[in-house]
């Protein structure tokens, strides 16, 4: 050769030996559901992790074996993460909120060998036994049990090496329709994307921040968050349950200057604090994704100084596929144009490639005016589902996310709608989540649910629920006039009515698929 350089598989475990050697004594807190709090660090972590991968090999748990976890966000979760894969397995993270058949259906698709589960999830387990014949061990994560269980190991395992290729992680997508689909990702696929995560315009970790996921380990890997902490010695908190005064003692508490969730947790938390005058402490930046993040949230959270990152992506892209940071431009912009932003779902970082497609697979321009199905391509987005036959790729490598969207000039891509909750009028589309994110606008609105009601003459027309908050009477007539400011004249829901709460799914979006169920005979006026 003329020269080389040295090839190292890119593999997530280096990520906890560098963490170790590099910041080993940077915290880990945990807390838990009884309010108490755990602390550890990175070296406590990859020992741990050790000590568990010699526990899983002396089970008999071979390379590429799947080790599954039901369980909420706690060291003990990142333990097993680590002490899975470190032995050669592939994690499979279980989301305990699906139904019973799902839950059912993914272990046996997965053929899941292990359990590690929640005290908390006893009961479930008890209950799922019966229907799990692929699992032979079930280990309890309560502390005592847990740690009893890992320190009958030495920590001398050395991880089970592999090719970058090797798959890592297995995740399953809710599946809206049909059964649960599993994305199995890879090492190289996860560290590609631990290392844009991390960079300034997507989440910007640092070895300053304190960072908080309010997202579920075992939904799309709590977005990474649990690899990127290590790769740059962050300190990471993580708490098992989301009731926003413990949260929001946490913040201030451990002083996080980072954090992420989905809207209808930060809804949660904003109304808190508006109700008890709590306070999020030094937070300086959140990321929100999952769904849209609404326009009176963005704006809230600038009115407290803290930056809003609006990011796209799904389980089959790793999570990670936009993250709306600031342009070049942002210290020109108008305060409202800031906000238009941000409220758009942020640019395309370095590794994923989007375009989108009429229905005949016409690419459209990125003029910010056309919408169509988007689609992705990328170091970390899914080729072929796990235990397909084929992939669910184009023959140029193109994914379908489901998504309608736009793609601005100034490189932002704004989503419109997933493509089966457009509603369909007089043969044009109308965006759901825009009617939904005008009406939680309203002050008194808590949430809003946008679905097509079908119509004899224009197809579908759009009926808007509406969840009031408490001690609030706010009137169809008061969000008309609202509505009235933000939207097209025709947009506008031929019907609003009231409801006490409105469906959600496994991961906490609103579920238009239920939505749609239970006013499917409904009459529009
Ligand atoms: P599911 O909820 O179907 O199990 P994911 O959790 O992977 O799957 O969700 C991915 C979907 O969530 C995207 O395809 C998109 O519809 C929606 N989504 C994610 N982020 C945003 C966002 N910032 N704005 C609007 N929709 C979003």
């Amino acid at each position: 050769p003329l020269g080389a350089m040295q090839h190292w598989p890119l593999r997530v475990m280096r990520l906890v030996d560098h963490a170790a050697r590099e910041h080993g004594g940077r915290e880990i807190v945990s807390a838990w559901a009884d309010e108490t709090i755990t602390r550890t660090n990175w070296h406590g972590v990859a020992s741990d992790a050790r000590r568990m991968a010699k526990r899983l090999a002396g089970l008999g748990i071979n390379k590429g074996d799947r080790v599954a976890t039901l369980a909420m966000n706690h060291a003990h979760h990142l333990t097993s993460w680590y002490g899975a894969i470190g032995m050669g397995g592939i994690l499979h993270t279980i989301n305990p909120r699906l139904f019973p058949d799902q839950l059912a259906y993914i272990a046996n698709h997965a053929e899941d060998r292990v359990l590690l589960y929640d005290k908390a999830f006893a009961p479930l387990v008890e209950k799922m036994k019966g229907q799990w014949p692929t699992i032979e061990h079930y280990i309890c994560m309560d502390d005592g049990e847990f740690r009893a269980w890992i320190e009958g190991a030495d920590d001398d395992f050395a991880w089970v090496e592999g090719d970058e290729r090797d798959p890592c992680g297995l995740c399953y997508t809710s599946g809206t329709t049909g059964n649960p689909k599993g994305v199995l990702y890879e090492h190289r696929s996860t560290m590609l994307h631990t290392l844009v995560e991390v960079s300034p315009d997507v989440f910007e970790l640092s070895g300053r921040t304190t960072v908080l996921p309010i997202v579920p380990m075992f939904h799309a890997n709590a977005w990474g968050v649990p690899w990127a902490a290590p790769m740059v010695g962050a300190k990471l908190v993580l708490s098992a349950d989301y009731r926003p005064a413990q949260m929001c003692e946490l913040f201030r508490e451990e002083g996080v200057t980072h954090s992420a969730g989905v809207p209808t947790v930060w809804l949660g938390m904003i109304d808190h604090i508006e109700r008890t005058g709590a306070d999020l402490g030094s937070l300086k930046s959140v990321s929100i994704g999952g769904s849209a993040a609404p326009r009176a949230m963005v704006e809230w959270f600038r009115g407290r100084g803290i930056n809003v990152g609006h990011a796209w992506g799904m389980t089959e892209t790793s999570p990670i596929g936009t993250c709306g940071t600031p342009p070049p431009n942002w210290d020109d912009m108008t305060d409202d144009e800031q906000v238009d932003f941000v409220c758009r779902q942020g640019r395309i970082p370095f590794g994923i490639e989007l375009r989108i497609v009429d229905d005949e697979g016409n690419v459209l321009p990125r003029d910010g005016i056309a919408t169509g199905r988007l689609q992705t391509r990328g170091h970390w987005v899914v080729q072929r589902y796990f235990k397909e036959e084929q992939d669910s790729t184009d023959a140029d490598g193109w994914f379908d996310t489901g998504d309608v969207a736009a793609l601005h000039p100034d490189g932002t891509m704004q989503i419109t709608d997933r493509a089966k909750d457009v509603i369909k009028s007089g043969g044009e589309w109308i965006s759901s989540i825009e009617l939904e994110n005008a009406a939680v606008g309203v002050p008194g609105v808590a949430e809003a649910a946008a679905i097509g009601i079908a119509h004899p003459k224009w197809d579908e027309r759009p009926l808007l629920l509406i969840v009031r908050r408490p001690g609030s009477d706010v009137h169809a007539e008061t969000i008309r006039e609202h509505l009235a400011k933000h939207i097209a004249r025709w947009w506008m829901p031929d019907a609003i009515e009231f409801v006490d709460a409105l469906p959600h799914t496994a991961t906490g979006k609103l579920s238009k698929k239920t939505l749609r169920e239970q006013w499917k005979d409904y009459v529009l006026p």
